[in-house]
């Protein structure tokens, strides 16, 4: 079928092509995209290039944005999106804003007895709901990797959570997936991450205490655990892996035990950690 949409794919894809060094370096920069198959690589790359020209990265002084740079934000803002079709899921904002350092930003939370609280609170990374979405750019430089951290998808994931109105925790499903099963798995993990910290509150918990703050929170950290540190998400929570791997249509936990298994790096380092 004629569509006006591939066409301006095709032609944007021509007219920005990537110099497969360039993407080898990046490739090479965020080990949370090995093992991935040929197939899905240059699909990441193309989206890539297309997300770059569908927002405008707005750098301020401080950050030095170059191809490469650009290139591993884009590879990582994208990576969430690589099972998902050709659906615009970033529609909600055109604009990415990099600070050069973390940064202040109010604060407002209700506590249980109803008051609010207002502070400054220091942040690397803020999605404003019709509004852009700021990182601070050493938080990228630090991400990719899998040590069950990434700035790039915990951000990106607010905005998928805020396609169906405030986020919530709850973003839009698709049609195989159920909501009752979503919010019962998603719930059950919460309370309990809550239940530890209730307890105690430096206790040593599976996955980042921020994900215990609100439901949205706990969206956006469990997306980067399920990317960045699949293993530790699917042992602690194994349900809300499921249900995330449900919605993002992927299961990195896959791609890391066959690269333990077959990838001579991992191999390795399994090795030396095991020893
Ligand atoms: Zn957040």
């Amino acid at each position: 079928m004629w569509s006006l949409q591939a066409w301006r794919r095709r032609r944007t894809l021509a007219r920005h092509p990537v110099d497969p060094q360039l993407w080898q370096r990046v490739r090479h920069r965020l080990a949370i995209l090995d093992g991935l198959s040929a197939e899905e690589d240059q699909r990441l790359r193309e989206s890539s290039v297309l997300f770059l020209q569908d927002k405008v990265l707005n750098a301020l002084s401080g950050v030095e944005l170059d191809a490469e740079a650009r290139l591993l934000l884009a590879a990582q803002a994208q990576l969430p999106l690589l099972h998902l079709g050709d659906l615009n899921w970033y529609q909600g904002f055109h604009e990415i804003v990099l600070y050069p350092d973390d940064f202040l930003s109010p604060q407002r939370h209700r506590d249980a007895s109803g008051v609010e609280h207002e502070w400054e609170g220091e942040h690397s990374g803020e999605a404003w709901q019709q509004g852009p979405v700021i990182l601070a750019w050493p938080g990228v430089l630090a991400s990719g990797g899998w040590e069950g951290y990434n700035l790039v998808i915990h951000e990106l994931a607010h905005k998928l959570d805020m396609l169906n109105g405030n986020a919530n925790g709850l973003p839009p499903l698709h049609s195989d997936m159920r909501v009752s099963d979503w919010a019962s798995a998603m719930q059950h993990a919460f309370d309990d991450l809550n239940r530890q910290l209730d307890h105690n509150p430096d206790a040593e918990t599976a996955i980042d205490p921020y994900a215990a703050e609100d439901p949205a929170e706990f969206f956006a950290v469990t997306s980067e655990y399920f990317f960045s540190a699949p293993d530790l998400l699917a042992k602690a929570y194994p349900e809300v892996y499921r249900q995330l791997k449900g919605f993002y249509r992927q299961d990195p936990l896959a791609r890391l035990q066959h690269l333990h298994g077959t990838h001579p790096d991992y191999q390795a380092h399994h090795d030396q950690s095991s020893g």
